[in-house]
């Protein structure tokens, strides 16, 4: 009986952990289908995403009964364009991405896409629709051509390889001892936090879907890494209809929309420059950002001196 208990009681373990963070949602659908909570509805649907808005309506979710997570959430995007969400840590943002992949239900409330009701369709179709840039990819033990091919398993080499240059890895794939055959992962070759985040990429691009969703890093990249990662990201998010998770505001000042999150509210809404003119929330972590950075840049000045 230990000997059954022990694996499924590893395997729950891994499930709690990896549905908990958004790192490896696609991961977790690989290795632990049978383990979904969350069933289809017996007459589910294929998502149409030919046009893929999203909306949430009067959104309110719970983990556990005892604590409320997110309050009367409502918002559009409509197709291909950009909404951001940012707050404080804790106050609901990736909960909202959570639902969107429908790991959870919403307690009342309806999350739609291209008018479908994410309830009623197959979560096969629905996780096919969504691309995902996790803040802090988990990579598989496995080659790293593997790690982009998961994108879209069906794919061609040709396929493979371009959507690796096209995310600015394949330079660095040629470099390594066994090319696209190294192995990288746990035990294998560590990549660096922004290596990580190009596989993801990478991944992201190969798979096309119509929607994307960026859980931006919390830890910051160096800062040239981190703009060419944010110019490849807005180029694969022209034209798909993209939430981000954001931490670092100078990311979204171009947003369609921005969402501001406290405990579970939105406080407030609007892009960038009506934010700032509001003088609210938005404004004021602004303007701490902007200082941060300033001291970060003038850290930087005086260390290039000495
Ligand atoms: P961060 O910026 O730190 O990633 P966040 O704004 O994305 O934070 P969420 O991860 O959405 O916040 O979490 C919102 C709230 O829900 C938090 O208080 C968190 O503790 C709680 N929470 C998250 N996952 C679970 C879970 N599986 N069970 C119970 N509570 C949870």
């Amino acid at each position: 009986m230990l000997q059954l208990y022990m694996p499924l009681h590893f395997l729950g373990f891994v499930y709690r952990e990896i549905k908990h963070s958004l790192a490896d949602m696609e991961k977790m659908f690989s290795l632990l289908a049978e383990n979904e909570e969350i069933k289809d509805d017996p007459d589910a649907f294929d998502l149409v995403v030919a046009d893929a808005g999203i909306r949430f309506e009067r959104v309110n979710f719970n983990y556990e009964p005892s604590r409320q997570i997110l309050f009367n959430i409502s918002f559009d995007i409509p197709p291909g364009r950009n909404v951001a969400v940012v707050g404080h840590s804790g106050s609901g943002k990736s909960t909202l991405a959570r639902l969107l992949f429908r790991f959870y239900d919403t307690t009342s409330g309806r999350i739609l896409i291209n008018s479908q009701d994410i309830k009623n369709v197959t979560q096969k179709s629905l996780r096919a629709a969504i691309g995902i840039v996790p803040q802090d990819s988990v990579l598989f033990n496995d080659s790293i051509y593997y790690n982009i091919v998961y994108g879209r398993p069906e794919a061609t080499q040709d396929e493979v390889i371009a959507a690796a240059k096209a995310a600015h890895i394949h330079d660095f794939i040629e470099s390594l001892p066994d090319k696209y055959d190294t192995t990288v992962g746990e035990r294998g070759l560590k990549l660096s936090g922004g290596e990580k985040q190009r596989v993801a990429i990478a991944r992201a691009i190969l798979k096309n879907p119509k929607i994307l969703v960026f859980d931006e890093a919390t830890s910051a990249l160096d800062s040239k890494s981190e703009k060419a990662i944010q110019t490849e990201l807005k180029r694969i998010a022209a034209n798909r209809t993209t939430l981000t998770i954001a931490h670092r505001l100078s990311t979204i000042v171009e947003a369609d929309e921005i969402l501001v999150m406290d405990k579970g509210h939105i406080v407030e809404r609007g892009i960038h420059r009506q934010l700032l003119a509001a003088n609210g929330a938005y404004a004021h972590m602004w303007e701490l950002q902007q200082r941060q950075e300033q001291i970060g840049l003038r850290l930087t000045d005086d260390i290039g001196q000495k």
